[in-house]
């Protein structure tokens, strides 16, 4: 879904120039809730790493896709998700070196709890081994095996700092994903709440010309701030049923923010990549009104 910073010459549309600030209640919640989430399960993953011998943030896919680090740092910045579901406003700048401190700082924190395990195990022997050693040791002597189908493979030496970087790099996808989802959320600019989609126009033409004459209507009605009039030209454009040969469509989508009711339109012309549709960036156009606005299909 595009974003709302696409917009285009917002001053020409009569918006407001600058997005209303987040909430910094929403966002300590969502801390809150990250730090929260990325403890449990640093604390969860260390106990069956201890408990089972057995590190479900290591599994790997091919030995090169990282899984089990990737839904770990997912479920460690879940937190922000639920955070930002319990009050839906618009996150603060600091949502990704938070995301991305809460994934990788699990994985860090794994290897603390087992660090202070072994130490503990090892009695007096331990008190001079350090955690930089530590981590030294076990990146070290990293082993791999096929799930349960070969005995561990020799330890991998150096080798090992790479299945590790490839390691932290799971963590870190994993809250990316939910900080790229929470971006992709459209908000109002006026109070910062979460939009709710009201409805989406998808239109096909059969000569692709078609379409695009409709769109420079479209998108200079919407400049104009005639939104009303810009979804009547979309409406009355081509078909919502696509053409065997159909490469480029236009989709209309209309959101309305729960908080001051001020609907927002974006227009945006997409292309077919694989099984879906992706707008081109440099055609997502939007609009603001305060009357409520109907979408039909
Ligand atoms: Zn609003």
């Amino acid at each position: 879904m595009a974003q709302i910073r696409s917009e285009q010459s917002p001053a020409s549309i009569g918006d407001l120039k600058r997005p209303a600030p987040s909430s910094l209640f929403a966002d300590s919640l969502a801390c809150a809730c990250g730090l929260l989430t990325s403890l449990l399960t640093g604390v969860l993953l260390w106990f069956v790493t201890v408990k089972f011998h057995f590190a479900f943030h290591k599994v790997t896919l091919w030995f090169i896709v990282p899984i089990g680090a990737f839904l770990s740092g997912w479920a460690a910045a879940s937190g922000y998700y639920l955070g930002y579901q319990m009050y839906q406003r618009r996150p603060g700048r600091l949502l990704l070196p938070n995301v991305l401190a809460a994934s990788v700082g699990t994985l860090l924190l794994i290897h603390y709890l087992t660090y202070l395990t072994v130490r503990a195990a090892l009695g007096k022997l331990g008190d001079t081994m350090s955690f930089l050693s530590f981590l030294d040791i076990s990146v070290r002597s990293t082993t791999v095996r096929l799930m349960g189908l070969t005995p561990p493979s020799p330890t991998l030496g150096h080798f090992g700092y790479i299945t590790t970087a490839i390691e932290v790099l799971g963590f870190a996808v994993g809250g990316l994903a939910v900080y790229s989802y929470l971006r992709s959320e459209v908000y109002c600019v006026r109070c910062s709440w979460r939009m709710k989609l009201k409805g989406k126009q998808v239109r096909y033409t059969k000569q692709s010309e078609d379409l695009l004459v409709a769109t420079a209507d479209v998108t200079a009605a919407l400049k104009a701030g005639n939104v009303a009039g810009a979804i009547e030209r979309h409406t009355a454009c081509g078909s919502f049923a696509r053409f065997p040969n159909s490469i480029i469509r236009s989709v209309c989508s209309v959101y309305a923010c729960r908080h001051c009711g001020r609907n927002t339109a974006e227009f945006a012309l997409q292309r077919p990549q694989g099984e879906q549709w992706h707008s081109l960036r440099e055609s997502i156009t939007l609009a603001h009104t305060d009357s409520p606005i109907g979408l039909s299909r």
